[in-house]
């Protein structure tokens, strides 16, 4: 299917590694030119590089933390007209309710509530005014059904989504759509941490930890940055027009619900 996006550009947010990276490769794939980020500039230009090299798009690189003012600013500097913005960041540390301060619960709002919230401040009114436009947040599963040891993570993404939830409403009779992808368990470096945090809890090994955590969703195994990135592109295509504000859980059937 040809996605309509050829030519477009793409800002996508903390997309050297995981799902980020599965974002961008797959809006590449569809003639997208990107800007990318991250904090460590030497995996982000390595990244940057095969993208150019496997998909002939323009890429532009940008090493800066998205989750602070300064970072965003650079960003915004070196993006030019954007026509697709992808939301990421990485996720807040698991812990104890009762342990969480106010620094944390900071931390935890301006990386995965408030910094998309500037981002789509900051480029959504040029896309209305040219009347066409996409955003897709990465969220989490967390939002439908709480992982009690992610409390920060559970409480700053609810916080993104209702602002998404007005929002995306308000935007769309100019061209713009707003969405939510909410990733359950997929094989990236963060799934490799948290499973390296209960390995060494529970004295087993990651490969043990990996296999119980499969072992809980329906598909039997974590899902793939190419998978979560097909649906990202899906979401930024000339199809997808006529979705709006939506929360899509991509768990393999792990949060058990029925709507
Ligand atoms: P990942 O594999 O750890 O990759 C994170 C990417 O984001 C890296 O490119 C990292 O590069 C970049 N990044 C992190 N913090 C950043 C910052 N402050 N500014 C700019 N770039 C930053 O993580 P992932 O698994 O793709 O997860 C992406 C998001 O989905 C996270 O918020 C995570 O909590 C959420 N999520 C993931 C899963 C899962 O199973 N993987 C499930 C539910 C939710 P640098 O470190 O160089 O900055």
């Amino acid at each position: 299917m040809d996605l309509g996006i050829r030519g477009k550009r793409a800002l996508v947010c903390a997309s050297s590694k995981g799902l980020g990276r599965g974002c961008a490769e797959a809006l590449a794939e569809a003639g997208a030119d990107l800007v990318m980020n991250a904090r460590g500039a030497e995996a982000l230009e390595a990244t940057a590089e095969e993208i150019r090299r496997a998909h002939g798009v323009d890429v532009t690189a940008v090493a800066a933390d998205i989750t602070s003012a300064d970072g965003q600013e650079k960003v915004l500097a070196a993006c030019g007209q954007i026509d697709i913005l992808v939301n990421n960041a990485g996720g807040p540390p698991p812990g104890m309710w009762q342990d969480w301060e106010r620094e944390d619960f900071i931390a935890a709002l301006d990386a995965n509530m408030l910094a998309p919230i500037a981002l789509i401040k900051a480029l959504v009114p040029d896309m209305m005014e040219r009347g066409w436009g996409r955003v897709v947040n990465i969220t989490s599963q967390s939002v439908r059904a709480p992982i009690a040891v992610l409390g920060l993570s559970n409480a700053a993404r609810t916080g993104l989504t209702g602002y998404v939830a007005g929002t995306s409403r308000q935007v769309a009779a100019a061209g713009v759509t707003i969405n939510n992808l909410l990733p359950g368990v997929h094989a990236t470096d963060r799934a490799d941490s948290l499973d390296g945090d209960v390995a060494r809890t529970e004295g087993i090994s990651l490969e043990e930890a990996r296999a119980l955590r499969a072992a809980t969703i329906p598909v039997r195994r974590y899902g793939t940055p190419q998978e979560f990135g097909a649906a990202c592109a899906f979401l930024c295509s000339q199809h997808a027009g006529f979705i709006v504000g939506q929360n899509f859980l991509l768990d393999g059937g792990a949060t058990n619900l029925t709507v």
